[in-house]
Order: C-alpha cells, then sequence, then structure tokens
C-alpha cells in the first residue's frame, strides 16, 4: 500500500522523537511491503522562525494533501511564555489545525505495562496486571463552544457558559468509540452528568440508540463523579471510555498520569470524514531536548494507531505495539521509566528505538515484497 504522511515534528523533542517513530515507519514498509511518502512541514516555534507564524498556509496545504498526519510537539521553555515566538504557541498550532481540519475526537491510549507497574501513583495491587485504556472525548462541542458571558446582571457581577451538543456530534463519536470497543474488549463505558445535565440526557439517549446497532459491546452509562472516583479505586474494570467535551478534558489528564511517565500517552484527532491527526499526548520537554534521552514510546505508538485507524494496517500497529512491549520487557528503559532494580538497561532514544526496529526484525524476519 502507498500512503503520503504530513510530518510536523515541531519544537523541543519533536523532532528527535519523530525521526525515531520514521525509522520504525520504514521497518513497518520494509517488513509488509508498504511505500510511505513522507513530506516535512513546520510547525509552531520551527514555523515561527520561518513564517513569522505558527501554523502557515504551506504546513495546511501539506495536510490537506496528505493520507493522515503526524504531529510532534510544540512550544518552548514554560520561563519563554512571552517572547512572540513561543506566546501561545500550542493554541496558534495545535488547536489552530485542530479547528483548520474540523477534528471532533479525541483519543487518547493510557497504558501501564507490568513491568512498569511500580512507577504508576496507584497502589501497585491495582496495577500489577497492567492497564489499557482509551477515551474518546467529543472536541467541538459542550460548554467550550457555547457563548460565554462575563458581566453584570441584577447590580451584580455574573457570569455563564452555555453547554450545547446537537445529535449528530454525539452519533459521530459514539459510533467511533463502538467501533473502536469491537476491536477490544466490547466493554464500553459512557460518561455523563445525566442526574443534572440536559446535555447529558441527550448524550446518554444517543448513546442507547447508537448501542442497538453494536450488540455485542457490553455498555453502561456511569456519571463522571464516580468515573474519576472508579479510576483511582478500580481502574482495570475500563476498556473504552465515550465522553463529552468538558468531561473527557479532566478524564483525560487523570488518565495521563497513571502510567508514570508523560513520555508513553499516543493520541489521535479525527474528524467526522475520517482525516485524522496522531501525536504525542505530552509537551515538548525543552528540559530535556536534544540529549538523547527523550522517551519514543508515544511517538512511535501514535504512528502505530496511525497504521490502524487511518490505514486499515492492524496487523503492521499490532506488530508496532507487540515490539514496544518486547523492548520493555527485554529490560530496556529511556530513563523516565529507570526504577533502578533488576536486568534494566537504561538507553537513549536512539538506542531504544533500535531495539524495537529489533523486536519487530525478529518477528518478521524475511521482507515480504
Ligand atoms: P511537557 O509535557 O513538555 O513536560 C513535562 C515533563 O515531562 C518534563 O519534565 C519533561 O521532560 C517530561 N517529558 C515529557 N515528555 C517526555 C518524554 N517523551 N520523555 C521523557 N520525559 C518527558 O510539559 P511542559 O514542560 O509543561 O511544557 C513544555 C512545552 O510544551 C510548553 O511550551 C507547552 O505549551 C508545550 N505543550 C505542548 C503540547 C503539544 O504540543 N500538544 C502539549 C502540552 C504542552
Amino acid at each position: 500500500m502507498k500512503k503520503k504522511i504530513a510530518i510536523l515534528p515541531g519544537d523541543g523533542i519533536g523532532p528527535e522523537v519523530m525521526t525515531q517513530a520514521i525509522n520504525v515507519l520504514d521497518s513497518i514498509a520494509q517488513k509488509f511491503g508498504h511505500e510511505f511518502i513522507y513530506t516535512h512541514a513546520l510547525v509552531g516555534g520551527a514555523a515561527y522562525d520561518k513564517y513569522k507564524e505558527h501554523l502557515p498556509q504551506a504546513t495546511i496545504d501539506i495536510c490537506n494533501d496528505a493520507d493522515a498526519i503526524l504531529f510532534g510537539s510544540v512550544g518552548g521553555p514554560v520561563n519563554a511564555q512571552q517572547e512572540a515566538k513561543w506566546a501561545n504557541c500550542e493554541a496558534k498550532s495545535i488547536l489552530a489545525l485542530r479547528k483548520a481540519f474540523n477534528f471532533n475526537i479525541n483519543l487518547r491510549k493510557t497504558e501501564i505495562y507490568p513491568e512498569l507497574a511500580a512507577l504508576s501513583p496507584l497502589k501497585p495491587d491495582l496495577v500489577k496486571n497492567g492497564l489499557n485504556i482509551v477515551v474518546f472525548r467529543e472536541l467541538l462541542g459542550d460548554i467550550y463552544f457555547g457563548e460565554h458571558y462575563l458581566g453584570e446582571k441584577d447590580g451584580m457581577r455574573f457570569a455563564s457558559d452555555i453547554a450545547e451538543y446537537n445529535e449528530e456530534q454525539i452519533k459521530s463519536i459514539t459510533h467511533q468509540a463502538f467501533k473502536t470497543a469491537l476491536t477490544r474488549s466490547k466493554n464500553l463505558v459512557s460518561v455523563d452528568k445525566a442526574n443534572v445535565l440536559a446535555t447529558s440526557k441527550l448524550w446518554r439517549q444517543i448513546v442507547a440508540e447508537v448501542a442497538k446497532e453494536y450488540p455485542e459491546v457490553k455498555y453502561q452509562d456511569m456519571l463522571v463523579d464516580n468515573c474519576a472516583m472508579q479510576i483511582i479505586r478500580n481502574p482495570s474494570q475500563f476498556d473504552v471510555i465515550l465522553t463529552s467535551n468538558l468531561f473527557g478534558d479532566i478524564l483525560s489528564d487523570e488518565l495521563s498520569v497513571l502510567s508514570g511517565s508523560l513520555g508513553m500517552m499516543p493520541s489521535a484527532s479525527f474528524s467526522s470524514s475520517g482525516f485524522a491527526l496522531y501525536e504525542p499526548a505530552g509537551g515538548s520537554a525543552p528540559d530535556i531536548a536534544g540529549k538523547d534521552i527523550a522517551n519514543p514510546i508515544a511517538q512511535i505508538l501514535s504512528a502505530g494507531m496511525m497504521l490502524a485507524y487511518s490505514f486499515a494496517m492492524h496487523e503492521e500497529a499490532r506488530a508496532i505495539e507487540q515490539a514496544v512491549k518486547n523492548t520493555i520487557i527485554n529490560g530496556y528503559r529511556t530513563s523516565d521509566l529507570a526504577l533502578g532494580v533488576g536486568n534494566e538497561k537504561v538507553v537513549g532514544t536512539e538506542e531504544f528505538t533500535k531495539q524495537v526496529i529489533k523486536a519487530i526484525e525478529h518477528r518478521f524476519p524475511p521482507a515480504r515484497e
């Protein structure tokens, strides 16, 4: 298969982990007989240096021409945010891209490998067998996009934010979440606040209607306050979580700390036409950029997600996931994952990726032309 990929490395560790993700994609292309055509484009501070803007038209054009977007991360050091190059860099790059392509669904995956369970802030007993949860968050509706008012009413200061959803917005993400549940353990939890909010009552109705089309998937509704608590008390009950924009924002951040490193979490944003952008959930980590110590896993798994979701290359995606797992089982760690115990081999970004590629090659020795 021949696929065009827009490569937007961005800033900080973005370019170095992106190089490694491309190395992994190249090894998959060779093993499975695909051709990936990469077109690089600038975004974030790197784009500002050349174009004086964070998301230039040239970059949007390259994305438009691609089958999928692989994004690194953007942004400068936290203490340099007042410089024009870095001011609101994230909003002007990634949020602007989401808007430009109408990405209405965000998917984030939290995985805890049993070998790395000790890194999790959760009690060892809760995560000793590992954890694998995906969260589907609606991105273009809810309280963020309704009317906002900050002013006065009845002689005092007053504010309101309107939350809105229509049935199409809910249907679109619900189908995507159920389809994904079918490929996993067929267990979906839809999170809302239907005991209070009208938008949540509609959410619950639509999810129940769509669920009828996926009878093999076991699903339940859960109130958001209970879900936030259950994630800490009994996380292994979750497989696919489906939720609205505001609740998804909070729950996916709660989940992002469970693996113990920001370098582990891949994510994807989809439009209703199926076009998608894939990126690590963490930031540009300027404190460790250029030192060959960044964890490349989130970027590599984002590339794997792209193969599964955008190109329907499921075996290839599984090969990447399994190779990352095997690399960890074999004791290789980037420094953020080091526990200082057992047979750990602490290696740099590049060496870790070489081991991932070795694991892919070990599984698929002869090239299939
Ligand atoms: P960050 O996620 O970049 O880093 C937080 C901590 O996690 C740092 O100590 C960093 O070294 C570590 N870390 C992150 N990714 C890692 C990896 N792959 N391997 C090893 N360690 C890793 O968050 P921050 O420091 O608050 O923000 C830095 C910049 O990133 C800011 O400019 C911020 O706006 C931007 N940011 C961008 C995105 C994005 O591009 N989507 C998301 C979040 C933050």
